[in-house]
C-alpha cells in the first residue's frame, strides 16, 4: 500500500486529489505538557479537525481508524479498565483539554458509522514509549531516562504511588494494524497490563542505566491519574494480539537510543 503523511491543517476543511482507502486520525499533542500548552488547539483539533477527517472518510468511502486514549477513562474508578467503562473525567480540569476532545471524537466516530455506515475504528492508547520520542517530550519515560543520562535527580511526581502500565512501541504498532484491518468498530484497549507505581518505575530506570541519581520529589500535577492499567480481553480475543516485548527489553532498547543521540 501508498502510504501518506498528510502535512496539513485539519481544523479546516481540505480536500486530497485520489483515491483513499483509510485514513488514520493521530493529529494531536498527547503529552500532558504539550497539551496543556497547547489548549486550544488540542481542543480544535480533536473536535473539528476528527470532522473534517470524518467528512474526507464519508467522501472518499474511506475505512478511518482514531487515535483515542486511556484518559477517556480520566482518573479510573475501576481497575483495570474495560472497554465497557464509561470513565471518571474531570470536564473543566487542566486535563481536560485532551480527555474531552478524545471523547467527543469517540461520540463523533460513532456518529458517523451509525448515521452514514462510515467504517470507523478506535483505539484507546495506554500508555507507550520507545526510541524517537523526542528526549525533551515531557513523559516520564524519556523524562526519567535524559534525567539520568544528564546525571541530574529524577523528578517523581507526588510520592510516585500512582501506577501506569508501559507498553512498547513496537507491539502497540501491530496492534493498531491489526484492529484497521478488522471488522471491530467498538473501542479497542491496547496497552501492556503489566501495571508499576512511578517510584518503583524510576528505580528500575536507574538500575537499568547503573546509574544512583537522587530522586526529587515534586508536586503532584492537578488529576494526575492514580492508577491505569488496561484490560486487553477485546484485543486478545478479536485481534490475538497481546504484547510481546516486556518492559526490561523495551526500556533497554530506549535507553541505548538517547544514549546514542547524547553521544
Ligand atoms: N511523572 C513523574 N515525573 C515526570 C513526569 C511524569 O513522576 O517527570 C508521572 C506523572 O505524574 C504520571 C506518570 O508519571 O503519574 C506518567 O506521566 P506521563 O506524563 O508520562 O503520562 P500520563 O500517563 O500522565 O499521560
Amino acid at each position: 500500500p501508498n502510504f501518506t503523511l498528510l502535512e496539513q491543517d485539519i481544523t479546516t476543511p481540505f480536500d486530497v486529489p485520489g483515491e483513499i482507502d483509510r485514513i488514520l486520525h493521530f493529529a494531536s499533542p498527547a503529552s500532558p505538557i504539550d497539551y496543556l500548552d497547547l489548549p486550544i488547539e488540542t481542543l480544535t483539533v480533536g473536535s473539528m479537525g476528527t470532522y473534517h477527517c470524518l467528512e474526507l472518510a464519508k467522501t472518499k468511502r474511506a475505512r478511518i481508524l482514531f487515535a483515542s486514549t486511556s484518559e477517556i477513562y480520566g482518573d479510573p474508578l475501576v481497575h483495570p479498565q474495560t472497554e465497557e467503562y464509561w470513565g471518571n473525567v474531570n470536564p473543566i480540569g487542566p486535563r481536560s483539554v485532551y480527555d474531552e476532545a478524545k471523547r467527543y471524537s469517540e461520540a463523533l466516530m460513532m456518529a458517523y458509522h451509525r448515521t452514514f455506515g462510515v467504517e470507523t475504528r478506535i483505539v484507546r492508547i495506554f500508555n507507550t514509549y520507545g526510541p524517537r520520542m523526542r528526549p525533551n517530550d515531557g513523559r516520564v519515560v524519556c523524562t526519567f531516562i535524559n534525567q539520568a543520562l544528564r546525571k541530574e535527580p529524577l523528578t517523581v511526581f507526588g510520592e510516585g504511588q500512582q501506577t501506569r502500565s508501559f507498553c512498547y512501541v513496537d507491539d502497540l504498532v501491530t496492534g493498531i494494524l491489526g484492529l484497521m484491518d478488522s471488522e471491530e468498530t467498538m473501542p479497542v484497549n491496547l496497552g501492556n497490563p503489566d501495571e508499576i507505581p512511578i517510584i518503583q518505575f524510576a528505580r528500575e530506570i536507574l538500575e537499568l542505566m547503573k546509574s544512583s541519581v537522587a530522586i526529587d520529589f515534586r508536586p503532584l500535577p492537578q488529576d494526575d491519574p492514580k492508577q491505569r492499567k488496561p484490560d486487553i480481553s477485546r484485543a486478545k480475543r478479536i485481534l490475538n494480539w497481546e504484547p510481546r516485548v516486556s518492559r526490561k527489553e523495551g526500556l533497554r532498547k530506549t535507553i541505548e537510543f538517547f544514549q546514542d543521540c547524547s553521544d
